[in-house]
């Protein structure tokens, strides 16, 4: 099971998994693995040495080709925690959390990880998973009994939503949903509204500017231009006036300057286009505008970040 963040050596910080994702894919080539202990100050600052902390597959490119486990970070050898050190207890009721989701069950999907809404940050906005912060940690570590704890963290963990200002995770969970989870289960877009994620989810192929905003996704081929890429879903949209759209995402030098998980969509553009028997598959939200050429019309699916596109490598099959 997965602690929500890790103390990262290099940054010297507490981080999330997306973070040290990214982090991993900022560096240059060869790039260093990344050294993680417990999140927990005293816990790590203790004489003996400071317990580790797994990173998993954050220094992997996703693809979906075969089942690769979404990168976390997994707590072994909790004896080797201070007595009481919080993120132990928090991996325990996680874990209960997990094992009790009864009809919120899924086949190859953990409730923990499931996202309730999503939240698209507005311009420069930073925003992490909240799904346990520190702040939590310290009001909950301060009960008195361990068993008081872990049932706080649970009754926390059943009755807050689980937000995610990155569109890359929200399409991981609609990734790993079977049809018929995707249909029984809630999805809140805010500034959208909530609906069913088989809702908020459309191919790129229904693509049209007259419709509220929803998450498009199929894939796409990947073209490097001056001023950034351009990515071209595969499927052409009918409109309403009969015409044929190609729908296009551009990701422009100016969005990936300054975005923090710049490196890991690189390397994955950069992958689609230099590797052969890759196709990326592509998702984004963001307003729709039409653009009529003299060879076609085209759609732009304007993101307002980078935390509004989620590119990912599958085999070609
Ligand atoms: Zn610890």
């Amino acid at each position: 099971m997965s602690l929500p963040v890790a103390y990262c050596v290099q940054t010297d910080s507490v981080i999330d998994i997306v973070r040290a994702h990214d982090h991993y894919f900022s560096q240059d080539v060869p790039r260093e693995d990344l050294t993680f202990h417990c999140p927990d100050e005293l816990c790590r600052n203790r004489q003996t040495s400071p317990p580790v902390i797994t990173g998993v597959n954050y220094n992997k490119i996703p693809k979906i080709d075969k089942f690769v486990q979404k990168p976390h970070f997994r707590l072994r050898d909790p004896e080797r925690h201070r007595a009481g050190c919080p993120w132990v207890e928090v991996k325990e009721a996680i874990d209960a959390f997990d094992d009790e989701s009864g009809p919120k069950r899924f086949s190859n999907l953990k409730r923990s990880d499931l996202i309730d809404v999503f939240s698209p940050p507005a311009e420069g906005e930073e925003l992490t998973n909240l799904r346990i912060d520190a702040a939590q940690v310290k009001a909950i570590s301060g009960l008195p009994s361990r068993q008081a704890r872990i049932e706080a963290y649970k009754a926390y963990l059943r009755e807050n939503p689980n937000r995610s200002s990155r569109l890359q995770e929200v399409a991981a969970c609609f990734e790993n949903m079977t049809e018929d989870e995707r249909k029984r289960t809630m999805l809140i877009i805010e500034g959208v509204g909530e609906k069913t994620y088989r809702q908020q989810f459309t191919s790129a192929e229904y693509c049209n500017p007259n419709t509220r905003k929803r998450i498009y996704y199929g894939f796409a081929s990947v073209s490097e231009e001056q001023d950034g890429f351009i990515l071209r879903f595969r499927r052409t949209a009918q409109q309403s006036d009969g015409s044929s759209a190609s729908v296009n995402v551009v990701v422009s030098r100016t969005l990936l300057h300054g975005f923090r998980g710049k490196g890991l969509i690189l390397a994955t553009l950069l992958a689609a286009q230099e590797i052969g028997g890759f196709s990326l598959s592509c998702y984004a939200f963001g307003e729709i505008e039409r653009i009529d050429t003299e060879a076609e019309p085209r759609i732009f699916i304007q993101l307002d970040s980078l935390h509004s596109l989620s590119v990912m490598l599958r085999a070609q099959g």
